[in-house]
């Protein structure tokens, strides 16, 4: 590109900054039609039981594959969909097809479905909840909100309010990637969290054998025990950093080790695999 420039030094040095703003509009632009097209899609990844293994429930995971740019990251459409507040109509689609789909699983499997702030700030947050359960037909208790430390910056009380009618509903809340954000303990004070999730960071250094993080996660674990709160360790992805996990007492485990993120055919499938069968009936 550089030499399309001819020299011209305005090009010189802008074209990465305006190819950045360029394809961050043609994104959003996509982004804005995806619900309409049909272009958004859940993922489900399995959460087990530390010390049965079997599967406790499903995290949904939002994918987009777009008409214009394939599949696009996570990491990449959920913040601009956070910028634009298109998450709250993405969100609402989640939360309706992850219901739909938990409603075929069986009765003690649950889904945890992400929210951002951005939804939680929405007037209509726990009405879309609501809505969600009843168009399903799915038992309150087995649905989760998982959220990150994140959304009590902006507005913590507006945030707070939201996550209370969701649990006055029956609802589980969760707190997603403890440990990478702006911690404090004040949080936990405030709301009865039924689980922490500990941030993948932390699992893969100490099973490096890292001292702070191994210190790190027993005292997150002594602390969700002792105030009846669950504990799912994230991105265990082999036998070493699940045995670990066992070891510091983490009661629920996720990761690519158990399962990656699998479309919804493939969950339900799972229920009806033998070998996952015989692995309940042995817990
Ligand atoms: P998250 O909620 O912390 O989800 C876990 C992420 O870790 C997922 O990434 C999952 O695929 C990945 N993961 C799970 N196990 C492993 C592992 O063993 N190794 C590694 N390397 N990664 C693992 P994903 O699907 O790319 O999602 C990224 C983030 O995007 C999520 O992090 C969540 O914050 C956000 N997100 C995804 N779906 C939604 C949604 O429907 N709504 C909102 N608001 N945010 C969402
Ligand atoms: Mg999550
Ligand atoms: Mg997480
Ligand atoms: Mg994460």
């Amino acid at each position: 590109r550089a030499k399309d420039s001819g020299g011209n030094a305005h090009f010189v040095y802008e074209p990465a900054l305006h190819a950045h703003a360029e394809e961050r509009r043609q994104l959003e632009f996509s982004l804005r039609n995806a619900l309409e097209n049909n272009e958004f899609q859940l993922a489900f990844q399995p959460v087990v039981d530390a010390d049965t293994e079997g599967v406790v429930s499903f995290e949904a995971l939002l994918r987009w594959n777009s008409k214009e740019h394939g599949s696009v990251s996570p990491a990449k459409f959920i913040p601009l969909a956070e910028d634009t507040r298109l998450i709250v109509p993405i969100g609402e689609w989640v939360l309706q097809e992850a219901c739909r789909e938990a409603v075929k699983w069986p009765d003690h499997v649950r889904v945890a479905v992400n929210a951002s702030g951005e939804q939680l700030l929405d007037p209509n947050f726990s009405a879309s909840v609501v809505s969600a359960l009843s168009q399903s037909g799915l038992s309150p208790h087995r649905l989760e909100i998982e959220v990150t430390e994140s959304i009590f910056l902006r507005d913590a009380s507006q945030a707070q309010a939201a996550l209370e009618q969701v649990m006055a509903l029956g609802c589980g809340i969760a707190l997603d990637d403890f440990g990478t954000g702006y911690s404090s303990l004040g949080y936990l004070r405030k709301l009865r969290f039924s689980t922490i999730k500990v941030d993948r960071s932390f699992v893969q250094s100490a099973a490096t054998g890292n001292i702070e993080s191994l210190a790190i996660i027993r005292a997150v674990v002594a602390m969700a025990d002792s105030l009846d709160m669950s504990t799912t360790a994230e991105g265990a992805e082999t036998e070493k950093e699940v045995k670990l996990i066992r070891e510091l007492g983490c009661r629920k485990i996720q990761g690519y080790f158990f399962g990656r993120p699998m479309p919804a055919q493939d969950a339900e499938a799972l229920f009806r695999n033998p070998h996952y069968l015989a692995k309940q009936s042995a817990a």
